[in-house]
This record gives C-alpha cells, structure tokens and sequence, in this order.
C-alpha cells in the first residue's frame, strides 16, 4: 500500500484535488491511501467546505486550521504543522497543487524530512518575481521529484531551468475537471435564475494581490467595471479578500451598478462561464475555464 499526503488549502487546489483524487480512489483499487491535509488557507464555508460537498472530494483527514496572516507566517506555521503531520503517517509521497502558501510549505516540510514530492500544475511560470504564486512555483518545483506539467510550455520552461528528470506532459488537470462536470453544471445550476439574468451578460472575478491591494490600482478597476455594467450586466462573484480591500478604500459604491454575489460554487461558477457573452478576470483558473468553454475573456 503506498501512502499519499495531499496538501490542499486554497479553492482551486479543492478543485484539482477532485481531479486526482477520484482517480486515487477508482483506478488503483485501494493501492493507494490517500491522506487529504487541509492547512486552512481558505477557511470561508463558499471558498473551502462547499467544494468538498459538491465534488466529492473526500472529507480532509486533518485541518490545520491556519489562515489569514502574513505571507512568512502563515506559511512558517504551516511548515511546523505538515511537518508534525508527515512525521506522525510517515507517507511514501507528498502531493502538492498549483502555487499557493500551503504549495510551499508541503514541498518544504516533505523535502526536508527527504519524502518525494509530486507536484500537480508543474513548470508554471508568469516571469513577475513580484507575485507571491511566482516565489511559490519555482521553489516547490525545484525541490519536486515529479513534475506533473500542464503543456509543453510548462516541460520547457523547467528545462531552461535545467529541471529535467521527473518532467512529464500529464495534461491540463483543470481541463479534465472543466470536462466532467461541465453538462452537470448546465444541468443543475439554477444560478442564472437566482440571479435574475437574461442571456447576455459578462462575468468577473479579481482577486490577485497585484489588483487588490494597490487601492489606485483597485480604484480603477471598479471604475472600469461599473462603466462596462452601463452597456451589459456584469455580475461579480466578490472573493472576501476583494470585498474587504474595496470596502476598506472605500470604493463599495462602484459595486452598485454591479450584480454581486458571494464566492460560487464550482457548478455555478461554470455554468454561468458558459452562459457568459465574455469574462474579465485576473484568475489563472477562470481565464483557463473561459478558454476551454470557448468564451471571450480579458485577464487584467
Ligand atoms: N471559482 C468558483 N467560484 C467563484 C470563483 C471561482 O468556483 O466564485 C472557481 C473557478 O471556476 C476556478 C477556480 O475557482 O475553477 C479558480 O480559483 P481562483 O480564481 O481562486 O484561483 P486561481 O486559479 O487564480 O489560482
């Protein structure tokens, strides 16, 4: 039997995770244990719990229960957590996703104690050091054992950095799940209803620290948006780290030409991409999805 700690904490680790683990149960025919730690990161009922339910993702086997913080601290306090959890199931390998604080700290905590680590959305690369998710891909690649890569793109950009063993082309994870469930999301959402909506509409997401946090930056981006809500209903699902920053600069009146909801889940969330005449967004995974289901979409 072989031993897996998969490190989750983020929703669109949530996501993926569904993806893998799925298989992890299904096609190894209980070969493989998988024990699913959740740091915390995500903490909010709409960005952590709704995604388990939903995609059957099964129940984590521990909460670490840390979020919010700094960047140093919270990952600082999830390495000294993980570390005490490997030790305790002693696992064959450390799974990790994509680029976020808890991505860092099981590639840190598992490399340490010498545990291979597989890391799912390899060689990623946005060439910005100023991104927090930048810092996060190139260490955890670095100390990964197998690199689990999206495109060729990413294969290519591990090799410049002279990454070569462990490299493979698995595909895109995000694509699998945006297939599955995509005729379940057309089947059961009723979000389009609850919100109201006719057909033509656009959607937004923002919540990357390089747009949130600048309150200039933020500032216009509101402006953009409630200019662009004059001509087509925009609806903006507000991530709770945006909703704070724009109450906090004070900027909440330009949510007011905007139809606003909490975080979705998944099946919402994709059944309005599909619906939508186009997508503004600054989300890796959503300007992905738009660009499976064939949506117009602008990352900002
Ligand atoms: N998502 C969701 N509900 C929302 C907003 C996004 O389910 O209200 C999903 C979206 O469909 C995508 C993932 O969350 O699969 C993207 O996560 P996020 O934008 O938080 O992170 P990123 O992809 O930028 O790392």
């Amino acid at each position: 039997m072989i031993k897996v700690v998969t490190i989750v904490g983020a929703r669109p680790q949530f996501i993926k995770a569904s993806a893998v683990s799925r298989v992890i149960r299904d096609l190894h025919g209980g070969s493989v244990e998988e024990f699913i730690v959740h740091t915390g990161q995500h903490y909010d009922e709409n960005m952590s719990k709704v995604f388990f339910d939903e995609l059957d993702i099964p129940a984590p086997f521990l909460n670490l229960g840390i979020g919010g913080g700094g960047h140093g601290a919270m990952t600082g306090r999830m390495l000294i957590s993980i570390e005490e959890v490997l030790l305790s199931v002693k696992p064959d390998w450390v799974l990790i996703y994509g680029d976020t604080n808890s991505t860092l700290a099981g590639a840190l905590a598992a490399s340490k104690l010498n545990i291979p680590v597989a890391h799912v959305e390899a060689g990623l690369r946005s060439f910005n050091m100023r991104m927090p998710e930048e810092i996060n891909r190139i260490l955890s690649d670095r100390v990964s054992t197998l690199l689990f890569c999206p495109t060729d793109a990413a294969v290519k950009n591990l090799f410049r950095e002279g990454l070569t063993t462990g490299v493979t082309n698995v595909g895109d994870v995000m694509y699998d799940v945006a297939l599955y469930y995509k005729a379940r999301a057309q089947s059961q959402s009723t979000i389009q209803k609850r919100l109201g909506l006719q057909n033509d509409f656009a959607l937004v997401t923002c919540h990357r620290a390089e747009n949130t946090d600048d309150p200039n930056r933020l500032r216009s981006i509101m402006i953009a948006l409630s200019e662009i809500a004059e001509r087509i209903p925009v609806v903006f699902p507000v991530h709770p780290r945006t909703r704070k920053l724009v109450n906090d600069y004070g900027l909440a009146m330009y949510l007011d030409r905007l139809i606003i909801c909490d975080p979705l889940p998944f099946l919402d969330m994709i059944a309005l991409e599909q619906e939508s005449r186009m997508i503004l967004t600054d989300s890796g995974g959503v300007q992905k999805e738009a660009f499976f289901y064939g949506i117009k979409k602008l990352i900002f």
